[in-house]
């Protein structure tokens, strides 16, 4: 199997002032393409920030992180953005929906940024996918967290992926609809072949993946 990401020796240090923060230390993994993976560990361990350096979303202090094939480190933020345009879906944990555009508005925003035509029957279908047809013209404050997230799962499809980042995609949701969800995530990888790398607490949905890898203190653990 061919590795979609790849990382070597990836750390990542804030600094304020004097002060500065080793979030995450000399981290190396890879992940096979087509594969399902999740990331647990303690709340401030450096999960999120783990999987926005995979993302292409940040940037690593030190190290190569590796995204099917290109090296990201080196890129522009432009280049950056074409590969995350390219290859990328992300599922945020507060949904980050715009609130002006209604459901469906948002899930053609990255169709219409794509160049894409005629992008408004894809959104629907999308949209039909994650059973929120019906909801369609609807804003987010008019969703369910539950809808919003489904939503936001439409939009991060829309370009197909060929790896998905996901932080803590059930972490809002109530029991039903988080299974909703997780079924969702799990149908991609299985009928488009998408790589799925999930930050999450709960650890049934850990359980799903194939890979379980641990963080702590910003090093990888287990
Ligand atoms: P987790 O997802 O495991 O809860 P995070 O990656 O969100 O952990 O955060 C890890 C640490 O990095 C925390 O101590 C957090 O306060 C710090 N951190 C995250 N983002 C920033 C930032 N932009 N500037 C400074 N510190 C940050």
């Amino acid at each position: 199997m061919d590795t979609i990401l790849d990382l070597q020796q990836v750390s990542k240090i804030y600094k304020s002032g004097d002060r500065s923060l080793t979030v995450l230390d000399h981290i190396n993994f890879s992940v096979e393409a087509g594969s399902t993976m999740s990331i647990v560990g303690p709340s401030g361990s450096g999960k999120t920030t783990l999987l926005g350096l995979c993302a292409g979303l940040d940037r690593s202090t030190s190290g190569v992180v590796e995204l099917h094939g290109t090296k990201l480190n080196g890129l522009s933020e432009d280049q950056l953005a074409a590969v995350r345009n390219l290859y990328v879906g992300f599922i945020f944990q507060n949904f980050q929906l715009l609130p002006t555009l209604t459901a469906l508005e948002n899930v053609m925003v990255p169709l219409e940024l794509r160049g894409e035509k005629n992008v408004k029957p894809r959104a629907l279908d999308l949209l039909d996918k994650v059973g929120l047809s019906e909801r369609s013209h609807h804003y987010p404050t008019q969703l369910s967290g539950g809808e919003q997230q489904r939503v936001s799962l439409a939009r991060a499809f829309s370009n197909k992926p060929q790896i998905l980042f996901a932080d803590e995609p059930t972490g809002n949701l109530d029991a039903e609809t988080s299974e909703k969800v997780v079924k969702l995530l799990f149908d991609l990888n299985k009928e488009a072949g998408t790589t799925l790398v999930v930050v999450t607490h709960d650890l049934e949905l850990a359980a799903k993946t194939q890979r379980i890898i641990r963080i702590k203190g910003g090093k990888l653990v287990e």
